[in-house]
């Protein structure tokens, strides 16, 4: 058994910024799946919002996200995000991390989606990756205990209370069991429950599903973000930096299309408007090809695209083979981003006594139904900065033994191995599963939604649950065990597909990035709320949840 007093799963920006929080000393662990450098948060490339400009100003900042989530956010924590960011942003730049500088030497800032102002700092298109390192050089120094490729397995819990977690080392194919005074879930998003994401292979979603089944509160899972700039068939993200810096969107007939829908803010109004209108576009004829439009970047010219989009010009040259100082990028919008999560108070606690959430695997509500681009590295830094102080405070809570807990774990750990017969070739499997799983949540909970579609999607993924009760894995636990790992995420992956299609389906408006052609409007009467869901024992139990309203009553939202 291994102990520690404060255990942090992930190793992104969320976690790492949790970690270095800790008093000199303190006893700290990170458990990731991934090496922490290779968390996906390393792929973030447009920049972490802070109203730090001359003309900006928190109000500012607060009033745009409100908006842009079209007023389901919490206010009360999007003023906590908002005003602790320029502190934050600050902190980051004494502990080293180079941000791009305007020539008087400031921080630089770009404009990213739905902002009234160019307000995300930056380090050129690779802000994640740059701000991870740090991070992590950081943790390393502090002398923080990192546990790499460990893979949580189940939350341990004992009178409704945290008493410990189990956890797979991929290694090894050894199972532990780590205790711990108070752990802070930091795992990141669930993106991989869709076919066509920019998510890494990682983002599937683990802690969130592992702490609902663990007796979590979930909410939001219907507000699922789509990108509208990925490359077109491969899905790799095309940074909003691209349009932040001055690219246009065109269809076949060679028009600004976004003229059409948002005349003022054109390709910088949020996500969930650019990515309806290009479908819109798309099912109008005016697409290029079988689907896609184009992103131009060519009249920014080469010298500006190489300096301020290296990774944009590196990703289209590479994937797409395109060079995009001469040719427009084929783009079409992908899934991209998990608004939804373990509901989480402004301290990151869940409603498990001892267990913390923040990132994008936890729900605190600053992005409502719809996230600005740059809000959610704001998010990782300032909840995980918040994170870690409070797992510091709660650490001197004295955590139960896990006992039946244990036990039961241990026997749903053997039930997962085959006794009799390994699988034989064209039984059932994890792949074929998982493969229908994805295309469902594409083709029937994407950016158009419908309640037939939606209920059809609701029965298909409870009859891939029925399909993957019944799978076994060959038994050995052996070392890098990667057909375990398959089952294992797509356990998660499966029971968050059917709380985001049923969500999606239980919600008759439209708001932010849920469209549903069926409902088209935005209905505060009846939907000014969250969806909160728990695991009940026949399936999920869903309720309605306030919103906090402080500073700005609804209205209607338009760019
Ligand atoms: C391509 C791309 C570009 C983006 N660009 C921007 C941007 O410019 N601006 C912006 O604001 N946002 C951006 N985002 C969103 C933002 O990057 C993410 O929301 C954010 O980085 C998530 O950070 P995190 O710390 O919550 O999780 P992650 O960085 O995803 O880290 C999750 C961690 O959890 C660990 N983990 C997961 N499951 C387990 C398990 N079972 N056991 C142990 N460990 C586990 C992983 O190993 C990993 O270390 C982008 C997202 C993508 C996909």
């Amino acid at each position: 058994m291994i102990v520690h007093d404060m255990v942090i799963v992930g190793g992104g920006l969320t976690g790492l910024m949790a970690a270095v929080q800790a008093p000199p000393g303190a006893d700290v662990a990170i458990i990731s799946k991934v090496y922490p450098t290779r968390s996906h948060s390393g792929a973030a490339q447009g920049g972490f919002n802070a109203a730090i400009g001359e003309d900006d100003s928190v109000e500012d900042h607060l009033f745009d996200t409100v908006k842009g989530g079209d007023y389901l956010g919490d206010q009360d924590a999007i003023e906590v995000l908002c005003s602790e960011g320029p502190d934050v942003i600050r902190q980051l730049e004494q502990m080293g991390v180079p941000w791009s500088r305007t020539p008087d030497g400031r921080p630089a800032q770009r404009a990213l989606g739905g902002a009234g102002f160019p307000r995300a700092c930056y380090a050129a298109d690779i802000s994640g990756h740059v701000v991870l390192h740090t991070l992590y050089e950081r943790a390393l120094a502090a002398g923080v205990r990192i546990y790499p490729e460990w893979r949580l397995v189940e939350l341990l819990v004992e009178d409704g209370a945290l008493a410990g977690l189990l956890v797979y080392d991929l290694a090894t194919g050894r199972l532990e069991v780590v205790r711990c005074r108070v752990a802070l879930l930091a795992t990141g998003g669930y993106g991989r429950i869709f076919r066509k994401t920019t998510n890494a292979h990682a983002n599937t979603g683990d802690g969130t599903a592992i702490a609902y089944r663990a007796g979590a509160v979930l909410s939001d899972m219907e507000f699922v973000q789509f990108h509208p700039t990925t490359l077109y068939g491969t899905n790799i993200l095309i940074s909003e930096a691209a349009r932040g810096e001055g690219g246009y969107l065109f269809n076949a007939d060679g028009e600004r299309f976004m003229a059409r829908y948002a005349p003022q803010k054109m390709e910088l109004a949020p996500r969930d408007v650019v990515s309806r209108s290009i479908f819109q576009e798309i099912k109008e004829g005016r697409g290029l090809g079988d689907g896609y439009v184009n992103l131009d970047l060519t009249h920014l010219g080469a010298d500006k695209i190489t300096r301020q989009l290296p990774q944009v010009n590196e990703l289209a040259l590479l994937y797409a083979a395109v060079d995009p100082t001469q040719t427009p990028i084929p783009i079409e919008p992908a899934q991209h981003y998990s608004m939804g999560g373990i509901r989480v108070n402004l301290d990151c606690e869940t409603n498990i006594p001892g267990l913390l959430a923040a990132g994008e695997t936890a729900n605190v509500s600053v992005h409502g139904a719809n996230r600005l681009g740059g809000n959610s590295l704001l998010e990782t830094v300032v909840f995980g900065r918040r994170a870690g102080k409070h797992l510091v405070k709660a650490a001197d809570r004295p955590s139960p033994p896990p006992r039946s807990s244990l036990e039961l774990a241990l026997a749903r750990w053997q039930a997962i191995f085959c006794t009799g017969k390994p699988p034989q070739p064209g039984d059932d499997s994890t792949s074929a599963i998982r493969d229908a799983m994805s295309r469902t949540m594409t083709d029937k909970v994407g950016v158009f939604r419908t309640g037939e579609e939606l209920r059809e999607a609701v029965e298909e993924i409870a009859a891939l649950r029925r399909r993957y009760r019944a799978l076994r894995v060959p038994p050995g636990e052996h070392p890098f065990n990667y057909e375990l790992i398959e089952h294992l995420e797509l356990g998660c992956l499966l029971e968050l597909s059917e709380v985001t299609a049923g969500a999606a389906y239980r919600r008759t408006e439209s708001r932010g990035a849920h469209y549903r052609m069926d409902y088209p409007r935005r209905d505060d009467a009846n939907w000014l709320h969250h969806t909160l869901v728990r695991r009940g024992g026949d399936g999920p139990v869903y309720e309605a949840g306030p919103v906090s309203i402080t500073r700005f009553q609804p209205q209607k939202r338009g760019y």
